[in-house]
């Protein structure tokens, strides 16, 4: 039989009771006792469901408070020494490495966070200060194994690789030009004193995340596999290495013939990739083969997993095991609790407890269990797929027949920046160092109460429209006084930037709880793509014209570019990814033309997911990828008048400035408060248009102070020409309260007339 295995399950509990307890523990509302009941009852729950649904290799060690690699920095002793002065308990120092901590006695900004490979979920960036001494600081995983076994349940802990860990992670300030890679030595030992306990604690076999092995890796990393596990081997434990999100065969090298005990490939996205890792392994060592998706919430296609896993058996027999891809982080927890879905669709969905189900389904039909129940299983999932690709939900031939006739003059705006520039200074007429942010305001808890009315039916379109003008009213105002240049309406209408325009175009489906961390207790509710997109009526028109006609500064108009819509929502399996991004791109070019008819001269289109989406080793697919996010932005962009100022917005990634520069937007706003390596402001200084690179972190509360603002213009400034400045934070505001909002943007509007006088 071949065993069936789960490599993470969400940890946000089915009701997102994570969620709750951690908030209201940092609100003061929850103790930090109930906090850890909650946690050890969603992990009990979880491994319950597993054992349930009879997965053979259940995980441990996949929870986490806020991020799995912060858990990993926390126990190896790498926390910067800014942290450590407060005298901070277990879980505060967790938070304020995650989120950073403003309170009487204590300001520390956060850690930078950055996405996790193609994902949407963020880590904490392990960070190493000079001064950094590796020691085993906790016992997480050997805990959350012993708590697995005293219910009952043997699991297999999963930590992340030292080779992944170093490379994920950067030197901090003080320490510039050291490769965390050189730690390696020094951080074995720690790995070594981990191992040996959760060997005492009876652990046999050990997950050893290592997904850098899908990135390319300079030849010092890939190199650093054969010290590390030959280190790691000694410890008697059967290692794992796991490896997810993409193709191990340009580092195949690195890790064969290495002492360990098997290698899991994810071959949902490349099982072209089977044939060569199983051939390179051993014959004594395991391969495991992901069939199940993590990444996405489509049933799968039971007979084509069945085949892959065969392909698989013909070369290593049955040392194989059948497993999910990756973690199932990455989907909701339940479809249990949609009752919302048509049904029709709703059995073309699996979540991560369906999902439980389907690996041991497939496990068995695979080893050739002929029981009624795994036949009936077989045919009921026969049966929905076959429907999924029959059904009309899917096509829409209007939408074709348009993309079918999109020109190269479709993408391109009809002058150059520089021309264009000269008709926007004329029509805005902006200050030097123009202010604006990047579109939301706090979204306060009586937003929320009246979005709900107003979906439960409590009060009418109309009650709920002007309440949402009241909101716009007071953004407006709250703008004015603090002195910002280019205004936005706040976006209170929005639940979700993306879930919002889902929502108002056609081929889009959505959950009512089906939730997915994004980071820390940041979650969100991806909508689905099941069928061709397009626009059947303007979206935003009414809000922004509204924004516009109260005053006399320039209104930014803001909508979520095609990439972010397509990388935020489930995309569809059963056409390319390309096709959907152009087709989201044409509907919303339809919206930037309608908010231009309506007076709207700045237009923001954020991407912040276009650097996520990039494939995740250079070469064609990496290429591909670019020209048509490029493309897809610059058709929703390109039929305005030269007059219009089209924006652009990213964050939470490094950015190739080449790829900005493509899309062509008169002016691109980006993260950037965490940036400390001035060789990043340097890559930005050649930037063509006009550029605001973000001046304060707001996922954090605190204030910097003006001088704070007015150091980090000056440093900036040396490399970077004054006119092109735009002054902003890093992203939008709508986490943050209005109080800490009010004084960071005087503090940065302040700032900004410290500069104009100057130039
Ligand atoms: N306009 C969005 C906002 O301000 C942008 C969010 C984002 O980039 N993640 O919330
Ligand atoms: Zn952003």
């Amino acid at each position: 039989m071949a065993k069936s295995s789960i490599l993470g399950f969400p940890r946000i509990g089915a009701q997102r009771e994570l969620k709750k307890a951690t908030e209201g523990y940092w609100s003061g509302k929850v103790t930090a006792e109930s906090l850890l009941e909650t946690a050890k009852t969603i992990r009990a729950e979880n491994w319950k469901t597993q054992k349930d649904a009879g997965v053979d290799i259940i995980p441990s060690n996949d929870f986490s408070f806020y991020d799995q690699v912060l858990d990993h920095s926390i126990m190896f002793n790498v926390i910067p020494a800014r942290y450590t002065k407060f005298d901070l308990n277990d879980l505060d120092l967790l938070f304020a490495m995650g989120r950073g901590l403003q309170r009487e006695g204590v300001d520390v900004t956060a850690l930078e966070m950055v996405k996790w490979f193609d994902s949407n979920y963020h880590y904490v960036r392990p960070t190493f200060g000079k001064n950094v001494e590796f020691k085993l600081n906790s016992t997480k995983p050997v805990d959350e194994y012993l708590e697995a076994k005293a219910q009952g349940v043997e699991t297999r802990p999963v930590i992340i690789g030292p080779v992944t860990y170093l490379y994920l992670g950067k030197a901090d300030k003080d320490n510039l030009g050291t490769e965390p890679i050189s730690y390696l030595p020094k951080l074995l030992p720690v790995y070594a004193e981990l191992l040996k306990k959760l060997l005492e604690a009876g652990v046999t076999d050990i997950q050893m995340d290592e997904p850098c092995l899908v990135l390319d890796l300079p030849e010092n990393v890939q190199a650093a596999f054969k010290d590390a596990y030959s280190a790691l081997a000694q410890s008697g434990l059967n290692l794992h290495l796991t490896t997810y999100f993409g193709d191990i065969r340009p580092n195949l090298k690195a890790v064969t013939d290495l002492p360990i005990a098997g290698i899991h490939i994810d071959c949902v996205r490349v099982p072209e990739q089977i044939d060569e890792v199983a051939k390179a392994l051993t014959d004594s060592q395991t391969l495991s083969v992901g069939v199940v998706d993590g990444r996405n919430i489509w049933k799968t296609d039971f007979s084509k997993a069945i085949k892959t896993l065969k392909t698989a058996e013909a070369i290593v027999g049955d040392r194989l095991v059948v497993a999910t891809s990756s973690s199932l982080l990455h989907t909701p927890v339940t479809l249990e609790s949609e009752k919302n879905l048509k049904e029709e669709i709703r059995d073309w969905f699996s979540f991560a407890v369906e999902k439980a189900t389907e690996i041991v389904v497939i496990a068995k039909a695979f080893s050739g269990d002929s029981s009624s129940e795994i036949a009936d299983a077989l045919a009921a999932n026969a049966k929905s797929i076959e429907a999924r690709s029959t059904s009309s939900i899917t096509k829409n031939p209007a939408v074709r027949e348009r993309l079918a006739k999109v020109t190269d003059a479709d993408k391109s705006r009809k002058s150059p920046f520089p021309e264009r520039l000269v008709a926007q200074k004329k029509n805005l007429n902006l200050p030097l160092f123009p202010t604006t942010t990047i579109g939301s305001f706090p979204q306060t808890k009586e937003i929320r109460v009246q979005r709900n009315k107003f979906t439960k039916g409590q009060i009418t379109a109309e009650e709920y429209e002007k309440f949402i003008e009241k909101e716009i009213d007071e953004v407006v105002k709250f703008q004015e006084e603090v002195g910002l240049d280019v205004l936005v309406h706040g976006e209170p209408e929005r639940n979700d930037m993306v879930q919002y325009f889902g929502e108002r175009l056609d081929g889009f489906v959505f959950t009512t709880n089906g939730w997915v961390q994004s980071y820390g207790s940041r979650y969100v509710r991806p909508p689905i793509i099941v069928g061709d997109v397009s626009r059947p009526a303007p979206m935003t028109v009414k809000e922004s014209k509204y924004a516009q006609s109260i005053t006399k500064k320039a209104m930014k108009g803001m909508l979520t570019g095609p990439i972010t819509c397509l990388r935020w929502s489930f995309p569809r399996d059963d056409i390319p990814l390309k096709d959907q991004s152009y087709q989201l791109g044409a509907a919303l070019r339809d919206e930037v033309n309608d908010l231009e008819a309506a007076g709207i001269y700045v237009i923001q289109v954020d991407e912040p997911a276009i650097r996520e989406g990039l494939p995740l080793r250079a070469g064609a697919e990496r290429e591909d990828y670019v020209k048509y996010a490029v493309e897809s932005f610059r058709l929703a962009t390109s039929g305005v008048q030269d007059s219009t100022q089209i924006h652009s917005h990213f964050c939470y990634s490094d950015l190739d400035p080449n790829h900005i520069k493509a899309l062509d937007a008169d002016v691109v706003s980006i993260e950037f408060s965490k940036k400390d390596d001035p060789k990043y402001i340097q890559e930005f200084a050649e930037y063509p248009n006009h550029i605001g690179l973000g001046l304060f972190d707001i996922h954090s509360p605190r204030v910097p102070p003006q001088s704070e603002f007015e150091a980090r213009i000056a440093e900036i400034l040396k490399v970077y020409p004054a006119e092109k400045f735009w002054v902003n934070p890093d992203c939008g505001l709508k986490t943050r309260q209005w109080e800490e909002v009010r004084q960071q943007l005087t503090n940065m509007v302040n700032a900004a007339k410290v500069f104009r006088e100057k130039y």
